[in-house]
């Protein structure tokens, strides 16, 4: 009988794939058979991603990876490791580094990662004027457009400490503002293995990473890192593109819902401690 069975299936293979051709559907009675998906087939794994092909995290695993403080002294070699293995990522950017390297800030929205506003100056945003907060995200604001000729889509607030002020200057600009759920605690450890557990311990899925690409650690443990996220079935993608079903971050919005005194983050002697400049 599965002899009978086999010695057929070239027969069906071929039948298949000419009502393919034609644009019918494929038989049921066949449907073992290899066959391209038809538009009503729900494909029994997802199909490989093309390079550049848009996720849909309704359908498949996401996760987001953030990266803060940037662009670091080591974003370059991120983006390379990024782009081998067909990642989108976010960026939250300082605008003092986006002043200083510029070309990494465009490289970044060239190749198709998430901008975000990350602040010019980094300081806690609980502890200045409200003249003070809307200073340090538009100067940031502007540095962004002027190195890469995009806007940021989000802000983070620095540490994740904010109040009622920044979702006010958040929502006057149109923006969201986007938090974390998972950390890294790169900013502590500075160790791959360290980093590449404390990732995978909080990677779920449409979870939101907190990283920093002046870690030389988190860079260089990212191709491991990435290559386990895959082989666990998740697509790296931009914080917008978690969202379901065609929603859109909304102005002032906060995102992912978490509260502020969860939040796991570098004390603020310990920001950026990479940069010369
Ligand atoms: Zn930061």
């Amino acid at each position: 009988m599965a002899r009978h069975q086999r010695a057929r299936l070239p027969l069906a293979v071929a039948l298949a794939s000419t009502l393919v051709g034609l644009g019918a559907a494929a038989p049921a009675a066949h449907a073992d058979a290899p066959k391209k998906p038809a538009k009503t087939a729900k494909p029994a794994k997802p199909a490989a991603k093309k390079k550049g092909a848009k996720v849909d995290c309704a359908k498949v695993k996401c996760i987001a990876l953030t990266f803060d403080d940037g662009p670091g002294k080591y974003a370059g070699k991120l983006l390379d490791t990024l782009k081998k293995y067909d990642v989108k990522a976010t960026f939250f950017l300082e605008g003092q580094y986006v002043k200083s390297r510029p070309a990494f800030a465009k490289r970044m929205a060239v190749e198709g990662h998430e901008l975000g506003n990350h602040s010019y100056t980094h300081p806690n945003f609980r502890e200045i004027s409200d003249q003070e907060i809307v200073d340090e995200l538009k100067s940031t604001h502007d540095a962004v457009v002027k190195a890469t000729g995009k806007a940021p889509t989000m802000i983070r607030p620095p540490y994740g400490e904010f109040d009622s002020r920044t979702v006010s200057v958040a929502a006057e600009m149109g923006l969201p503002v986007v938090l974390w759920n998972g950390g890294s605690r790169d900013w502590a450890t500075k160790n791959e293995t360290a980093i590449y557990k404390e990732v995978l311990r909080n990677a779920k899925r449409d979870g939101v990473i907190l990283m920093h690409d002046w870690v030389p650690a988190t860079v260089t443990v990212m191709p491991k890192l990435l290559k386990e996220l895959k082989r666990q079935g998740y697509h790296m993608v931009g914080v917008s593109s978690l969202l379901r079903n065609g929603k859109k971050l909304q102005p002032g919005e906060i995102y992912p819902q978490v509260k502020q005194e969860e939040l796991e983050s570098p004390p603020e002697d310990m920001q950026s401690p990479e940069d010369g400049t």
